[in-house]
């Protein structure tokens, strides 16, 4: 399996995830025309995808959906909540493709792929987080929630790569630009993951198992790659598994990795 982020952040996601049979968008959220100009850059030819799972309905997460899908003709996997928030006109929503629906701990299995969905705290019609496997290797694509619950942890053990959101440090969310209404919602249980909270997990759940953290989704206004990267260090200093974590984690930047991962 190998994997690569195409976009990043309130301004867009989406990842790629490519084994010998499948290939998967995790979320659209760039133009269409922008989400096939990064794939080529990367080396992967668009008319290769297999299909697109959604995480939920957030603009950044599906803003190129609707007209890539129909253009690659690629079947589309979403919970149905999630679906009927895309308030799609009538006659584009029937040209799509439509999957059977997304449903939480039940997995989509495409050729040597299997994905599962976990559900997530997030303010969202049904949010998902996902797990990917593949010929024995898993990689978590774990943004867009307000804080880590026992349930999504406990799917993550034995994860070889971890997309993690670090999406504000809570100072500078505190004392920047945002309204006091988004400053609760984003902080909130259902918003985003914080450097503290994404710390947490990596100091009290984590197996330490994963080579590599790749830290994802973080805000312009409210954090720096410097202050996320610094939290995950941290947090593993002290844990029971040794590695050279300095080598282990990469902060996404809004554009997108510019390489693959290869597990
Ligand atoms: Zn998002
Ligand atoms: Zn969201």
């Amino acid at each position: 399996m190998r994997f690569t982020i195409l976009a990043s952040g309130s301004t867009g996601n989406a990842t790629l995830i490519e084994t010998a049979q499948t290939a998967v968008l995790i979320d659209a959220g760039l133009s269409a025309r922008a989400l096939v100009r990064r794939m080529t850059a990367v080396g992967f030819d668009p008319a290769r995808l297999t299909a697109v799972l959604i995480t939920h309905e957030h603009s950044d997460h599906v803003g190129g959906l609707s007209v890539l899908a129909r253009q690659l003709n690629l079947p589309v996997f979403i919970a149905p909540a999630a679906r009927r928030h895309l308030r799609l006109p009538e006659k584009e929503a029937a040209a799509i493709r439509w999957a059977d629906p997304l449903a939480p701990e039940q997995p989509v299995v495409l050729g040597d792929l299997t994905l599962m969905p976990i559900a997530a705290p997030h303010d969202a019609a049904e949010p998902f987080v996902f797990t990917a496997t593949a010929g024995g290797v898993k990689l978590g694509i774990v943004t867009d929630l307000g804080y880590i619950p026992p349930q999504v942890a406990h799917r993550l053990v034995g994860c070889q790569a971890l997309i993690l959101e670090a999406n504000h440090d809570g100072d500078m969310l505190r004392a920047g630009p945002y309204p006091w209404e988004l400053k609760q919602r984003v902080a909130g249980r259902l918003g985003h993951l914080s450097n503290d909270e994404m710390a947490r997990f990596l100091r009290e759940d984590f197996d330490g198992n994963a080579a590599h953290i790749v830290l994802a989704h973080l805000s312009r206004q409210n954090n720096h790659p410097a202050l996320a990267r610094l939290a995950a260090l941290q947090a593993l200093a002290g844990h029971t598994v040794h590695r050279d974590w300095e080598a282990v984690i990469t902060v996404t930047p809004p554009d997108g990795l510019p390489h693959w991962y290869t597990l």
